[in-house]
């Protein structure tokens, strides 16, 4: 039997706004446990949340980046659980009235645009945090990520291959960071994912009973998570068997998911209206200013390179797919004046160098200047190419200007005609046997005399200037 893949995501970002969303409390990673707690995100007796006004126009930045509509009113609910992590038996989120609704982004998906629906965006405080103790039987509990805020984006269920799901997560990634409301760390758990997944024999309009993926964090998990998940499903009806409504858990280690526990229904949290927060009221002047604040998108600047820099779509896509990463090549643009040129050393050398190494643009001991200034020594004639890709290394791990290095090694390039002349008359006379060979028709030969010219300069002669000397001089 054909199956068809249905797949919903719903992504938790956390939002960089420097406190939390209802307490003043510091939202920054990695402080002493408990240490950024106070009686309102610990849950203690008679405190009452005050909304940080940030978080809703963070996340009204990205309902508008994704054409939601926003709500012109819109409220907290209480989710109801237990769970140790969260102190007060109850998590505020949105329910009935998120924040926004009915957006869309577009996936490329075999050349063609594919439109995914989001469902809702909304907002809510994050849990705190369990720690095992592997060598006794307790557990810890720090809630310093208590009440740090969340948007949870979710999407229609659009997908219909893991592939399409990690590329629509990647877009998502994308634009949150290029908004800079969230910082897009899926180890940190500032990003993080979960998956719907359902089977339908090709052709069935209703969806089979789905499971829930959780814990993935990184595209990559998310992908092999996906697969592993279709095909269990698939194994499972194929042999008569029948999918179960659950959550999963993804183990990365051994590369297979384990039911934790049945699906919950939202009737199971018994939501209802918070009655410590007034709703929101968010009127056309307030969108707008937001709308005037948003930046460059990807998309937009993806386009804007294609068009400004004449450069191909695939180069444009991967310099614009890290925000930083785009503004490095811009830079390097502006300086050197040569797009191509950039684009080709930055997604070459350079990006090489930063995977291997697994650093950050950010990082980068090439400067902009620096890889600017070594275009524009190529364009001028003083380098060739090839001597430019001796140097980058260098420059990379050294952190300095190509004039430095040139300087350093002796390398730069011979230009003066008449030292070049002088190299290629010895040449010449020094293999009589060639130059008649040449001369007679046999024209592959100039690749020989090049070939000598460059060794005794050590590669240092300027090549077209070699070529036209050689073909006057050869000529005769
Ligand atoms: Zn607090």
């Amino acid at each position: 039997m054909e199956f068809e893949t249905v797949i919903g995501l719903e992504v938790h970002a956390q939002l960089l706004t420097d406190t939390k969303i209802f307490c003043g409390c510091s939202t920054k990673f990695g402080g002493a446990p408990n240490s950024h707690t106070c009686p309102v995100c610990l849950g203690l007796p008679g405190v009452l949340p005050v909304l940080n006004k940030k978080v809703v126009e963070f996340a009204m930045k990205m309902s508008l980046a994704t054409n939601c509509v926003i709500n012109k009113s819109c409220s907290f609910a209480r989710k109801n659980y237990f769970y140790p992590d969260l102190p007060k038996g109850y998590q505020i989120s949105q329910f009935a009235y998120p924040l926004s609704e009915h957006g869309y982004i577009f996936l490329d998906v075999d050349g063609a645009q594919k439109k995914i629906g989001l469902t809702r965006i909304h907002m809510e405080e994050d849990a705190g945090k369990l720690m095992h103790d592997e060598h006794n039987p307790v557990s810890y509990v720090d809630l310093n990520r208590a009440g740090v805020p969340l948007i949870e984006i979710v999407s229609e269920p659009d997908m219909r291959s893991p592939s399409e799901a990690a590329d629509y997560l990647k877009r998502l990634h994308e634009i949150l960071v290029y908004l800079e409301i969230c910082d897009g760390n899926m180890e940190e758990g500032s990003f993080r994912c979960d998956a719907n997944v359902s089977i339908r024999p090709m052709g069935q309009k209703e969806y089979g009973t789905r499971a829930e993926l959780k814990n993935m964090n990184s595209f990559r998990n998310v992908q092999r998570a996906l697969e592993y998940e279709i095909k269990r499903q698939q194994y499972l009806v194929e042999c008569g068997g029948k999918v179960v409504q659950e959550t999963r858990l993804w183990d990365d280690a051994s590369g297979v998911s384990i039911s934790m526990r049945s699906k919950e229904e939202a009737h199971d949290y018994r939501y209802f209206p918070d009655p410590d927060l007034v709703p929101i009221l968010v009127d056309d002047a307030w969108v707008e200013k937001i709308r005037r604040e948003l930046p460059e998108l990807p998309l937009a600047k993806r386009e804007r390179f294609i068009k400004d820099y004449q450069i191909p779509e695939y180069d444009a896509g991967v310099l614009t797919a890290d925000k930083a990463l785009s503004q490095y090549y811009e830079e390097v643009v502006k300086l050197c004046g040569k797009p191509k040129q950039a684009s080709n050393w930055v997604m070459g050398d350079v990006l090489r160098f930063l995977n291997e190494d697994k650093r950050d643009i950010r990082k980068c001991p090439i400067t902009a200047v620096a890889l600017a200034d070594m275009i524009s020594l190529i364009e001028a004639g003083k380098i060739s190419g090839k001597m430019a890709k001796d140097i980058i290394p260098d420059m990379y791990k050294t952190g300095l200007s190509p004039q430095k290095i040139i300087e350093e090694k002796g390398l730069v390039q011979i230009t003066d005609e008449g030292e070049l002349i002088k190299t290629l008359t010895a040449i010449i006379e020094s293999n009589p046997g060639q130059v008649a060979d040449y001369r007679g028709g046999k024209e592959k030969l100039f690749g020989f005399f090049v070939g000598q010219a460059m060794k005794a300069t050590q590669g240092k002669a300027n090549p077209q200037l070699v070529n036209d000397l050689l073909k006057k001089m050869l000529a005769g």
